[in-house]
């Protein structure tokens, strides 16, 4: 039976469509990304643009001081959280308007002792909104059907309807600056009432239990056990025909293009899992640890280059002096100065052609010329997750 806390809001797609992955998930250790570190200093640093510039609160600088001190904060950061600072603005419809930033909301009604941390709840008249910021870069989210989103609607609702407001729609919202995506979607209480006791019940009841069969999607991009999971794998498996012509079809490279797309990852976790397992005593056919190529480094390079210059070796045959890249000139800036001072300096040629999905959003660039030079194609970018 798995614990109630791994039913978070942030994996419901997960948990709603393979409520086994829950229980088979358990064994395998929740890390925290430096991403998501980042996005965490990103959220405190908004809460207190919100408390202060809508909710006009006197915001405690020390508070301000630890997340401008923090490693994952960065003048980029500023901008990114004053859109979302803007968006949430744009949706306050009047001082009567009820703004509540990072609230703590009460999930009892998936499994006793779920929570989640809606990032802002705005209730006005009979509507409710709530707005999650995301502070990824990588993958974009949408706010059409997003269960997370959806839990915290419900979650919202059980905190204020029937207090001051009686609630009849709700909105919820993506707002993520730094891929400039920004989308909503209204439902009425009803219909969350109804997807809650109609799949979301069944489902976390299921994935508590521990009696489910898996069911693979891109929900499996998430889960921590896709290493042991065998249909996951199964999505590797060469099928073999040998009553086939010689050569493989553009049909059939497609398709193995589209099914073998997570195949470098999903190696490098089957090889992490055997190694952990082997080094911690159990065996897999054919497979040994060894020690790896080993790198030198210094013991104490200070001392070291003391005594290179004491014996003549100039400090500029000792040391390197590398630009920045364009990159990390406009990270220590901050976008705007970057813009303001050197955007004239700044070329952006095509980018090199990538093979993606044909659902991908960006226009395909396929013309006369390039039809038949694959050359330049950059393989290690498919892109189909
Ligand atoms: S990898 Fe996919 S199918 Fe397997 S348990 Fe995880 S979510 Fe379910």
């Amino acid at each position: 039976m798995a614990t109630h806390s791994l039913l978070a809001p942030s994996a419901a797609e997960r948990w709603i469509n393979c409520p086994a992955s829950v229980v088979m998930s358990e064994p395998f250790p929740d890390t925290i990304s430096e991403y998501a570190a980042e996005g965490t200093t990103a959220h405190k640093l908004a809460e207190l643009k919100i408390r202060s510039s809508i909710l006009g609160e006197e915001v405690d600088g020390k508070e301000v001081d630890k997340v401008k001190r923090s490693k994952y904060y960065n003048p980029d950061m500023e901008d990114y959280t004053d859109e979302y600072v803007e968006y949430v603005r744009s949706l306050v419809n009047s001082n009567e308007t009820t703004v509540l930033p990072e609230t703590r909301l009460n999930l009892n009604f998936i499994t006793q002792g779920t929570v989640g941390t809606a990032d802002c709840i705005l209730a006005f008249g009979n509507e409710l909104h709530v707005i999650d910021f995301k502070y990824g870069k990588n993958v974009e989210v949408n706010a059409q059907d997003n269960p997370q989103l959806k839990i915290y609607g419900l979650g919202a609702c059980n905190l204020i309807d029937g207090l001051i407001y009686n609630i009849e729609n709700v909105t919820v919202h993506i707002a993520q600056p730094r891929m400039n995506n920004f989308s909503s979607m209204t439902i009425s209480k009803k219909e969350l009432k109804d997807w809650l006791k109609d799949e979301v019940r069944p489902q976390a009841l299921k994935a508590i239990n521990g009696t489910a069969e898996t069911a693979v999607g891109n929900w499996c991009q998430f889960c921590r056990a896709k290493t042991v999971c065998r249909k996951y794998g199964e999505r590797f498996d060469v099928d073999y025909k040998p009553d086939n012509p010689n050569t493989l079809s553009n049909e059939e490279i497609a398709e193995r293009i589209t099914r073998l797309s997570g195949l470098d990852g999903y190696l490098k976790d089957l090889k992490k899992y055997a190694l952990d397992k082997i080094l911690d005593g159990e065996t897999f056919p054919g497979l040994k640890a060894v020690a790896g190529r080993s790198v030198r480094t210094w013991t104490d390079q200070e001392e070291a280059f003391r005594i290179a210059q004491e014996n003549g070796y100039d400090h500029s045959v000792l040391f390197e002096q590398v630009p920045l890249s364009l990159a990390k000139v406009e990270k220590m800036m901050s976008k705007r100065k970057f813009n303001e001072l050197l955007s004239d300096y700044v070329d952006k040629p095509p980018g090199k052609p990538t093979l993606v999905s044909e659902n991908d959003p960006r226009e395909s660039i396929v013309t006369e010329s390039v039809d038949n030079d694959f050359t330049d194609v950059d393989i290690n970018k498919i892109d189909f997750d």
